[in-house]
């Protein structure tokens, strides 16, 4: 009976064939890529999206993603494909975290300014799209240990609600080895951030990147290509960490995605 269930829904979709076929995560934090014809644009919920000259689709749902989304593919002959994406709904911890500094909590004023320009550096350099295809060649875990900190998770620091966790954080001794989750260039290498200490981000292009934050050593510099599971750097707890860890996040553009979502499940 199930079977045949099965069976009859298939049938049922075959009957609206789509000509592209849409990879990754449905559901909030992943992201998503396809192939289109040459020549085609793209909307989503009426949101004009990029498309490369040879039809390369790249984009991510953010952690608060409604589940219903409607993609809309305008091919070169002019004939629209509307797909319906239904997502997965997520729910999200809640985490709360006692003992940190209060400056580190409450920023001081003096301090406001240089963490107001930090954003504005990793925002910028978030945003700078290039051709390279490196994310379509996967990701692995930069650092193996244990998962101490999931995405989207809001945080209680000090007993005060924060803005959500957007990054994946992995406990791992101080000066354990930490590598390119995927072929890449580095577009940035700060030595000191307020929050995030010693910072990498590398571009995986179409917006796609993925940062590195708290680390005690970095081992690369910014234009340097990298090759997925190169080492870029150590694990510490600089910036902002109550303990050695490497917080890891990926993003398409500003949106920030779940790295977990584009790894295999650890294996140590
Ligand atoms: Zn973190």
């Amino acid at each position: 009976m199930k079977t045949l269930f099965v069976f009859l829904i298939l049938i049922l979709s075959i009957r609206h064939v789509v000509a592209f076929e849409i990879k990754g995560q449905l559901q909030p934090g992943g992201l998503i890529h396809a192939q289109l014809e040459p020549g085609s644009s793209a909307t989503l919920n009426g949101t004009r999206l990029s498309v490369s000259e040879d039809g390369l689709l790249v984009f991510g749902f953010g952690r608060d993603a409604s589940v219903d989304q409607v993609l809309e593919i305008k091919e070169p002959d002019g004939s629209i494909k509307r797909q319906k994406l239904t997502l997965q709904k997520r729910n999200y911890k809640v985490q709360k975290i006692y003992g940190l500094p209060k400056n580190k909590v409450i920023p001081p004023i003096a301090q406001r300014e240089r963490i107001a320009s930090e954003r504005r550096l990793i925002s910028t350099t978030r945003n700078k799209k290039t051709n390279r295809r490196d994310f379509l060649g996967g990701f692995s875990w930069p650092v193996k240990g244990r998962i101490s900190g999931v995405f989207g998770s809001q945080r209680i620091l000090n007993g005060v609600p924060r803005s959500p966790h957007y990054g994946l954080d992995i406990a791992a001794p101080e000066g354990t080895p930490v590598l390119a989750a995927s072929s890449g260039v580095i577009s940035l290498a700060h030595e000191n951030m307020f929050f995030t200490g010693k910072t990498i981000l590398i571009d995986h292009g179409f917006g796609v990147s993925t940062i590195y934050v708290h680390l005690s050593e970095i081992s690369v510099e910014v234009g340097q290509s990298v090759e997925r599971g190169q080492l870029v750097g150590q694990v510490g707890m600089t910036g902002r960490a109550t303990g050695p860890h490497l917080h890891w996040g990926l993003s398409w553009g500003q949106v920030r995605l779940d790295p977990q979502l584009v790894v295999p499940p650890m294996i140590n």
